[in-house]
């Protein structure tokens, strides 16, 4: 069963609850957690009149204050890309982006607060830089990513930055000097933290934190539940407002942990309601493996595509798969 019936849905009204535009799959750091810098092909990207085009015909099917993400490699390294956020801003999305820090100097900085940004995620993983800068395999990546903190803040005092953070054996020790320091941070929003799972970019291995990618993997799986239940119980004080994952999410990285090979989920697939457009402009759901529904190189109309047989036919093969992908564990947990 799926959680909101499109097929019966004859006034075609349930539309995504998310979008997310990824642009570029290039990126300066070599992530221990993610493959996509050792992609080194060339993109056929779009160009910026066609996701201007994409954009806006989104904008005639979803409401206003929509959030479009921008996302997947590091964004700021595709050109035009403040651009496409100040157009979104423009066509009354709401714009959030998630990057590394990087490429955020005082001149970036700048230009992001010219381009109107509503929220930006940061990945850092410890305040020690040595951790950070093992995980994030650049040396220099914590440093880079401390300061973009605080040219952002400089430079968009109503910025919304929220900070991402890997829970994995690396830096288990580091998470609760990190979520304290966030705590006591005015210029911190939020942080969300996310579970370790299988490399982005390679393909799917069964049981993949027994093989060759598990370095990360908790060895003591009851050290790791154990940092769950202080979130839980930090969440559950006025001091853990800023914990933006939910109760119920973090109750399931503690089941997680303890059994990966179960279905992560206790609800459907919901992946289905998500729509993705990549580096190449092809669109599909967030699913990995959903198959493209689209380009928007085609100028096709979104709510067509969004509405058609075969996204149709997609979404009911997601809403009864137990893939157990693990996909699900961190961003698109859903509410459950
Ligand atoms: S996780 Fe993000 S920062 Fe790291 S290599 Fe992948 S895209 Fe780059
Ligand atoms: S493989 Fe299955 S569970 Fe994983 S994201 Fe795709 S549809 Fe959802």
């Amino acid at each position: 069963m799926l959680r909101k019936n499109y097929n019966n849905d004859p006034e075609r009204k349930i539309k995504p609850s998310f979008c997310s535009l990824g642009v570029t799959d290039k990126c300066m750091l070599k992530c221990k957690i993610c493959y996509k810098w050792q992609d080194t092909g060339s993109e056929k990207s779009p160009t910026l009149m066609q996701y201007k085009n994409f954009i806006s015909n989104l904008r005639g099917f979803l409401d206003e204050g929509f959030k479009i993400q921008f996302g997947a490699g590091e964004v700021l390294l595709f050109d035009g890309l403040l651009d496409l956020v100040k157009f979104s801003s423009a066509q009354g999305f709401s714009t959030l982006i998630a990057s590394n820090g990087w490429l955020i100097d005082e001149e970036m900085a700048k230009r992001i607060a010219g381009s109107g940004l509503n929220e930006i995620t940061l990945s850092l993983d410890s305040l020690n830089a040595q951790t950070h800068d093992y995980l994030r395999g650049v040396t220099g990546a914590h440093c880079r990513v401390m300061a973009a903190i605080d040219y952002l803040k400089k430079n968009s005092p109503d910025i919304k930055i929220g900070i991402n953070s890997i829970i994995c054996d690396y830096n288990l020790g580091d998470l609760m000097p990190l979520l304290e320091w966030i705590v006591n941070n005015d210029k911190i929003n939020s942080i969300f933290l996310l579970a370790i799972t299988q490399p982005n970019n390679i393909e799917v291995e069964k049981e993949w934190w027994k093989g060759k990618n598990s370095c990360l993997w908790p060895k003591d799986t009851r050290k790791v539940c154990s940092f769950v239940e202080h979130l839980l119980k930090f969440k559950s004080t006025g001091a853990g407002g800023k914990i933006g994952n939910s109760f119920a999410q973090l109750e399931a990285f503690k089941f997680y942990f303890m059994h990966p090979e179960r279905f992560v989920s206790k609800t459907n697939c919901n992946l289905g309601g998500m729509v993705h457009v990549n580096a190449f402009g092809d669109i599909s759901f967030l699913c990995p493996k959903s198959g493209v529904l689209g380009n928007i190189k085609k100028k096709e109309d979104i709510k067509k595509i969004w509405f058609s047989g075969k996204a149709n036919h997609t979404r009911e093969k997601i809403a009864v798969c137990r893939g157990n992908c693990h996909f699900l564990i961190n961003c698109f947990f859903g509410n459950e």
